[in-house]
């Protein structure tokens, strides 16, 4: 089996996997979505990774999803909503049991990648890490964080998982990685929607804490309905603990919205709300704030799914 890690999508946070992985002297492919992507990329001779003052420029391979020769290892970093449709173009070149891990923040994208390859091994992955692109194949690492990775139908830790190690990738092996991702969905349904209609920073829902508490404890009885108690464990207090370790931090949904780019609702706040329909637990402040939400995202022309 090839140890090559190929990456799809050359954006924030798969430039710098790509990056580090390669620095440490794994083979490394980049997947880039079309011809013109990839002559845009290969006219800059590669990806330069941003550190504090120093910049680093590494001429990893690139090519498109028609290029030829199985993938055994694919880490996916596009956005929730691109990962199944860039999967799936790629769905005839991933070899017998070969392994994607999902970089997708939230939650139901991962359903819907495995959908596409039921013969490859489907890994999840929540990230801390922080990363924005300065320009076109550019990427700034602007906070350090963690990453958890686990596939919840397979305990065993993959073979390749020391590269992640050897690259200085901070990483842990998640037997749960359901109930991590879950938290992390939790806390985002609680702040980043209300940061956008609130128009604020993190810090600014110090001002609507009776908002966030009453959303907290729909939030918590949901995790509880679906098998998640661990996530749901004082929820509520973490909550408050990361809006004030972030005060001064605006959300991502509210970076997304604020640039006039599409969030990914869809598979947060949107995904809570379709489980709690699936297990009829009533959400109606869960429900109320989608709706604002909706209704802001269109009143700003942008998608609302
Ligand atoms: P991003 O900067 O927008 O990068 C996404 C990349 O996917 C873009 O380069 C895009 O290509 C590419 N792409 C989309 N469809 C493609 C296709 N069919 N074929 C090839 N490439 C395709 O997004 P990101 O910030 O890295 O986020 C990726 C995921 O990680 C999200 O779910 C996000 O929530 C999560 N996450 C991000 C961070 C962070 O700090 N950035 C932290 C934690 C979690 P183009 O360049 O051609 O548009």
């Amino acid at each position: 089996m090839s140890s090559t890690w190929h990456i799809l999508g050359a954006g924030s946070l798969g430039s710098l996997w790509a990056c580090r992985l390669a620095r440490a002297g794994k083979a490394v492919r980049l997947i880039l979505r079309d011809e013109q992507r990839l002559a845009a990329y290969q006219a800059v001779g590669g990806l330069t990774l941003v550190e504090q003052d120093h910049r680093s420029l590494y001429a990893i391979p690139g090519e498109t999803h028609d290029a030829t020769g199985p993938i055994h290892r694919l880490l996916v970093a596009c956005k929730a909503y691109d990962a199944a449709p860039a999967v799936a173009r790629l769905a005839p070149r991933l070899a017998e049991g070969a392994e994607l891990v999902l970089l997708q923040n939230g939650l139901g994208s991962q359903d819907e990648v495995a959908d596409q390859v039921p013969h490859a091994h489907c890994i999840f992955a929540s990230s801390t890490e922080g990363a924005f692109r300065e320009a076109d194949w550019q990427v700034r690492f602007a906070g350090h964080g963690f990453n958890w990775l686990g596939n919840p139908l397979n305990s065993a830790v993959p073979a390749w998982f020391d590269d992640l190690h050897d690259a200085g990738i901070p990483a842990q092996w998640s037997v749960d990685i359901l109930s991590r991702l879950w938290r992390k969905l939790a806390l985002n349904c609680a702040i980043n929607p209300l940061t956008v209609l609130h128009d604020c920073h993190n810090g600014g829902l110090l001002g609507h804490l009776t908002e966030v508490d009453q959303l907290c404890d729909e939030l918590a009885n949901l995790l509880l309905r679906c098998g998640q108690p661990e996530a749901a464990n004082d929820l509520k207090e973490e909550v408050q603990r990361v809006i004030l370790a972030t005060a001064a931090n605006y959300s991502s949904m509210y970076q997304d919205v604020r640039h006039g780019r599409r969030t990914e609702v869809h598979y947060l706040l949107g995904h809570a709300c379709r489980v709690a329909a699936r297990h009829g637990a009533s959400v109606p402040q869960l429900e109320h704030l989608q709706q604002r939400l909706v209704d802001s995202l269109k009143a700003r022309g942008l998608p609302s799914d």
